[in-house]
C-alpha cells in the first residue's frame, strides 16, 4: 500500500555531545569522557519520527556543503526521506549544537543555526510543486518565521492541513495563526504565545482557550508525562499519556509531532491520532537520544504499556 505523503519544513542540526563530570564554569576547561556526534534539529527529528511512523516524508531544510551537511543528508536518505528539497548553502556552516551533558543529567547547550537561517520564503515558493498530493504539512520555529509563514500560506492555498509546533517559544503573529490547522505548544511555549511571564497547572485550560480564540485552530497543549490538553470546537480536556519509566525525555515533543502528522496523514481521527502520537512519544522517552529514540510504525502499533 502506498504511504501517505507529508512535507516537513524545518531545521537540521548536528549535535556534538561531550559527557562531562560537571558543567564547566566560565573560563574553566575540564576533561570530558565520551564524545558523540548525533543528528538533531527539531525539523529533522520530526521528519525522522514521521518517516518511521509510516509516512513518505519530503523534508525542506537548508544545510551547508560542509561535512556535517553531507552527513545529515545521507542520514535522512537512510531513513527513506526525500532530500531533493534540501537546499545547500555554501559559505556558511551547517546547523550545530554544542552540548555538555553532566553525570547528573544537567546540560548546557549552545546552538549555531548557520545554514538554518538561510531557508527563505522563496525556497518554499520554489518548491511549491512538492506540496502537491501532501496530506499534511508540519513546521516548527527553528527556521526564519517568514519561511514558516510561506509554508503555511502554500498549505492554506492548496487546502492541506498545517501543523505548527511553535518551538522554541515565540510570539505568533495572527496572520500565521489563522493559517494553522493544529498548534502543539508545550506549557512554556503556550505561556509565551499568551504573553504570560508565569503559569501554573490551572492556567492550562485558559491558555488553550486563549490560543484557540486567537486562531480558531485546534490546540494540543502537551503536558510532558501527564499527556495533552486538547481544545477543539467540540471538545476540551486532558487526554492522559502513557506511564513509562523515562530514561531520556529529549525530543519527546518532536516524536509526538512527527507521529501525530503521520497518523493524521493516514486519516486517523484526531483523538486516535493523539493516542498514536502519545504511544510513540512514550516509547521514545524510554530510550536514549533524540532521533535514535523515535519508534517504527510496528513498534507503535504493538507496544504494551
Ligand atoms: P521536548 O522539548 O523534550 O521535545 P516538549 O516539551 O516539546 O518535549 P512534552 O510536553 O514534554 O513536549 O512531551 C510531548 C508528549 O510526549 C507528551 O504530551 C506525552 O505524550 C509524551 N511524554 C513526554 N514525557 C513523557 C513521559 N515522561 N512519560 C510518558 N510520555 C511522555
Amino acid at each position: 500500500m502506498e504511504k501517505p505523503k507529508i512535507v516537513v519544513v524545518g531545521s537540521s542540526n548536528t549535535d556534538m555531545v561531550v559527557k562531562v563530570p560537571y558543567i564547566p564554569a566560565s573560563g574553566e576547561t575540564i576533561l570530558g569522557t565520551d564524545f558523540m556526534t548525533i543528528p538533531g534539529g527539531k525539523g529533522a527529528n520530526q521528519a525522522v519520527a514521521a518517516a518511521r511512523a509510516g509516512t513518505d516524508v519530503t523534508f525542506i531544510a537548508c544545510v551547508s556543503d560542509d561535512s556535517f551537511g553531507k552527513q545529515a543528508i545521507e542520514n535522512y536518505r537512510n531513513e527513506g526521506i526525500d532530500t531533493s528539497c534540501i537546499k545547500i548553502q555554501p559559505g556558511i556552516h551547517s546547523g550545530i549544537a554544542l552540548i555538555n551533558v553532566a553525570e547528573g543529567g544537567e546540560n548546557s547547550i549552545s546552538v549555531a543555526p548557520g545554514a538554518n537561517s538561510y531557508l527563505f520564503p522563496e525556497d518554499i515558493y520554489g518548491f511549491e510543486d512538492v506540496f502537491e498530493g501532501a496530506k499534511m504539512v508540519l513546521a516548527q520555529l527553528e527556521v526564519p518565521l517568514e519561511t514558516v509563514e510561506a509554508a503555511a500560506e502554500v498549505a492554506h492555498e492548496k487546502g492541506i492541513p498545517f501543523i505548527l509546533n511553535p518551538a522554541p517559544g515565540a510570539a505568533i503573529p495572527e496572520s500565521l495563526l489563522s493559517k494553522v490547522t493544529i498548534i502543539s505548544p508545550n506549557e512554556t511555549e503556550a505561556a509565551i504565545i499568551t504573553s504570560r511571564n508565569e503559569f501554573s497547572e490551572k492556567d492550562v485550560p485558559i491558555m488553550a482557550e486563549e490560543i484557540f480564540e486567537k486562531g480558531g485552530t485546534t490546540v494540543l497543549l502537551t503536558l510532558g508525562g501527564k499527556g495533552v490538553y486538547l481544545k477543539t470546537f467540540d471538545f476540551e480536556g486532558i487526554i492522559p499519556g502513557y506511564k513509562v519509566k523515562a530514561v531520556d525525555t529529549t525530543a519527546a515533543g518532536d516524536v509526538f509531532n512527527g507521529a501525530l502528522a503521520a497518523a493524521l496523514a493516514g486519516e486517523m481521527d484526531l483523538k486516535e491520532a493523539v493516542d498514536f502520537a502519545q504511544r510513540a512519544a512514550a516509547i521514545s522517552v524510554t530510550r536514549m537520544g533524540a532521533q535514535p529514540s523515535a519508534p517504527t510504525l510496528e513498534e507503535i502499533q504493538h507496544v504494551q504499556f
